[in-house]
This record gives C-alpha cells, structure tokens and sequence, in this order.
C-alpha cells in the first residue's frame, strides 16, 4: 500500500480541519475571517486542527512571514493542534505525481512559463488562475502518457490530463451550495509539478498547489476543508485529483469572502488592513472579531 492510501472517511471519523496559511506576506482580516470559521468549526465539533504551512513558492516564501501568521493567529486566540510544513513533503507529493504517471492521467509538458511560475500559489481569482490549456503537449494517445511513465524525468513538467467526456464535476458546498465545473470547458489539463529551476541533483522540482493541497488533505485524514469562495473551481479540480489517486473527498465549506469599501477582495496587497497594522493601531482581538 502506498504511504498516502487510507480508508475512506466515514460519518464516525473524527472531525480533522486545517489552517493552510501561505507565508507570503502578512495576514490580512479576510484572512483572519476564514481562520477563525474554520477554527470555530474545528472546536464546536470537538476535532483536530493542523496549521499547514503552504511555503512552497521559492520566490514569495518566507521564514519571517511563517513566524508573523503563526503569531498573528495566537494574538487572534486560535489554537492548533499539529503542524506541518509543505516544504518538508516533496517526496510525498513525488510518490503521487508517479502514481499518476503509472496510471496514465499525467503527460510532461514543455509550455507556459507564465503558469509555472504561479502553479505552486492557491489560485484566488481570474488573474492568477491557469488559462484553459490548448492541450499542445497533451499526447493524443494515452499509451504514450504510460511509455513516459516508465521513464519519469527529472526535468519536465507535468500536468494531468482531465477527462474530455464534459461531465461536469458535481459537490454540494456546505456554504455555498451546489456547485459545477466541467473540465476542458471550466478548467484544462492543470499543471501538477514543476520541474527543477536549480541543477542542483538533490532538487526534484515542486508540486503545484492543487496536487500538494490534495496529498496533504489525505495523509492528515482531513474530513472538511473550510477556505475562501475563490478557490470553488480548485476545489472541483482537487476533487478530479481525489479520484484519480483513489482518495476519499472530504467535505467542503467555502466561506464568503470579504471585500473592501469599493467592493475589492481583501488581499495581501491591502497592507492597511493587515493584522498587525490593525494591531498596531491599538485594535483588540475582541475588535476584530466584531468585524466579522
Ligand atoms: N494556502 C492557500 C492560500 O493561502 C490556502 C489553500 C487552501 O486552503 O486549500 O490561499
């Protein structure tokens, strides 16, 4: 059996939620919104609560924001359980990129520089999602996907091929309701890994977020997945994933997201409304909790 198999969640398994913060930049209130619902929902269901530390983008990644989101959330009052860091993981997210590769669901792609550089972030609205591939890469013949598999190399991407029959991928949020996406119409073949920007041999290349996201939500027996409404069509992506690499679904709860006053989703970029500037500002915990 391989290391991210488990048995299939069932109504009796204990709640497990996580806290998957990306340490690249400061934790802003929307932020801090989606964290405290998923922490009351953790709490009020008696579960476990990983923070997962999503530092996987070598360019936007770093320490001292680690630190600031870890302390930034106890000034809060939130509180975990476990911890884990993607960084630590690539072997594991290695073994299910060559289980794909065994299956034939994913082929090595030479294009899009412009994907790759943002494959490893949450995509969080049209800007930074992945366009519609043209399938340039994308062998006609399956077998060749298998032939490849055989010989997996270290220097190329990968992305997976999503089925082409346009049935639509079909979940019930339990914020947002029934949801939709059809693949090769809502979303391509998404890019899986990255190869290696270093010669250096011990560097294997990175997985994207939408594989990294699914292997770590299975290996820590996540049983419902609370993040922001602009990851929706991941979610129907990692559901694909799920499938492929025979891993239960958890549930999902995408919270609303909160914009500014001229109606802009909050985002890194609005420092004004990070934590610690509000903080900063003589602002309680009790504060911004009121705000939500
Ligand atoms: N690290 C992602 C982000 O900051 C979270 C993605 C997720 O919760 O799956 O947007």
């Amino acid at each position: 059996m391989k290391s991210w198999d488990h048995t299939s969640t069932t109504m009796s398994t204990p709640y497990t939620g996580r806290l998957a913060p990306s340490p690249t930049g400061l934790l802003h209130l929307g932020h801090a919104r989606t964290f405290f619902i998923a922490h009351q929902r953790a709490r009020d269901a008696r579960g476990t609560l990983y923070l997962r530390d999503e530092d996987l983008d070598p360019q936007r990644s770093r320490p001292e924001f680690s630190a600031a989101m870890r302390e930034d959330l106890h000034w809060l009052g939130l509180t975990w359980d476990a911890e884990i860091r993607q960084s630590d993981r690539i072997p594991l997210y290695r073994a299910a990129l060559d289980q794909l590769l065994a299956a034939g669901l994913a082929y090595p792609c030479a294009c899009s520089r412009r994907d790759l550089a943002q494959s490893t972030q949450a995509p969080h609205d049209d800007e930074d999602d992945e366009p519609l591939y043209n399938n340039r890469c994308r062998p006609t013949d399956p077998a060749a996907d298998l032939l490849d598999s055989r010989h997996p190399r270290r220097t190329t991407n990968y992305r997976f091929r999503t089925p082409g029959d346009l049935r639509p991928i079909l979940f019930t949020d339990l914020h947002s309701g029934p949801q939709s996406f059809t693949p090769a119409v809502d979303f391509g073949d998404f890019l899986i890994w990255r190869r290696p920007l270093t010669s250096n041999p011990d560097d294997i290349g990175l997985p994207s977020y939408q594989l990294a996201c699914v292997v770590d939500d299975a290996l820590t027996h996540i049983t419902e997945v609370v993040r922001g409404r602009d990851l929706l069509k991941s979610t129907a992506r990692q559901i694909l994933l799920q499938r492929a690499l025979r891993l239960p679904t958890p549930a999902y709860f995408h919270c609303d997201l909160m914009r500014d006053a001229a109606g802009i989703r909050l985002a890194k970029r609005h420092d004004a409304l990070a934590l610690r500037t509000l903080r900063a500002q003589g602002l309680t915990p009790a504060d911004i909790l009121a705000m939500f």
